[in-house]
């Protein structure tokens, strides 16, 4: 893994990394339903010193989902102040809604030295290659698009409508799955699993 670093109090220039030290970032990329949640949620109760970054969305929460713990729910305008006092270090439009990585709590854990995951959509993906070219890039990808789509039908959480959007952009995702340093199947959860640590621990 790779160690970049970020300016603590960068809340509005852009997130440039500026030398080698302290903390490391990786993004998990993959298309939505191919079991992103489920690894982190297993790689953080065997590592939990790995730092999970909390996104804002302006997406609804699902049923049992937290503010605060899975996401900060925001309204569309709560959404663009963000944006535009400078306090994400990316964000993108996904299906129909906004989401975003709010920059100062990364600034804060890279300088402690953590280890911080994003789990985040391709275009976020994009933009940190830029910022952060050291990140750790890494890709989870389905057995094939029958299982993604079952995966997505059995979380039961979204309407036929949202569904089909994000089963339309998962073969945009799909097709830039070359983009990223270690590219994962994630059939069996375990296999998945040892081979996510792998990536993220060497
Ligand atoms: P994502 O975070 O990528 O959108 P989730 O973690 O919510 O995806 O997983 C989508 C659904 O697929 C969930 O119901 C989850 O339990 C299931 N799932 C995840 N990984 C596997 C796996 N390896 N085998 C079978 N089902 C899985
Ligand atoms: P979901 O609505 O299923 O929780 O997430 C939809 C997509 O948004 C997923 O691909 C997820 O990785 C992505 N996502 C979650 N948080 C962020 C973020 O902060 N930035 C970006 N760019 N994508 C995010």
């Amino acid at each position: 893994m790779v160690s970049v670093s970020i300016s603590p109090d960068s809340a509005t220039d852009s997130a440039t990394p500026t030398s080698v030290v302290s903390g490391q970032l990786v993004v998990l990329a993959g298309p939505s339903g191919v079991g992103k949640g489920t690894l982190l949620q297993q790689l953080r109760q065997k590592h939990p010193e790995l730092q999970l970054s909390i996104s804002a969305t302006t997406r609804q929460p699902r049923a049992g989902e937290v503010h605060g713990q899975h996401y900060y729910f925001k309204s569309r305008e709560q959404f663009q102040a963000m944006v535009e006092a400078g306090a994400l270090l990316e964000w993108a439009e996904f299906a129909g809604n906004c989401y975003g990585t709010p920059k100062a709590p990364i600034a804060a854990a890279i300088e402690k030295g953590a280890q911080v995951i994003l789990e985040i959509e391709l275009l976020g993906a994009r933009q940190v290659r830029q910022s952060f070219p050291l990140a750790k890039q890494i890709f989870i990808a389905p057995p094939n698009v029958e299982t993604l789509e079952a995966r997505i039908r059995a979380r039961g959480q979204e309407s036929e409508a949202a569904i089909a959007k994000r089963l339309a952009q998962s073969k945009v995702e799909l097709a830039a799955a070359h983009e990223f340093d270690t590219v994962i199947v994630n059939d069996s959860l375990a296999t998945a699993l040892s081979e996510l640590e792998t990536a993220i621990f060497g």
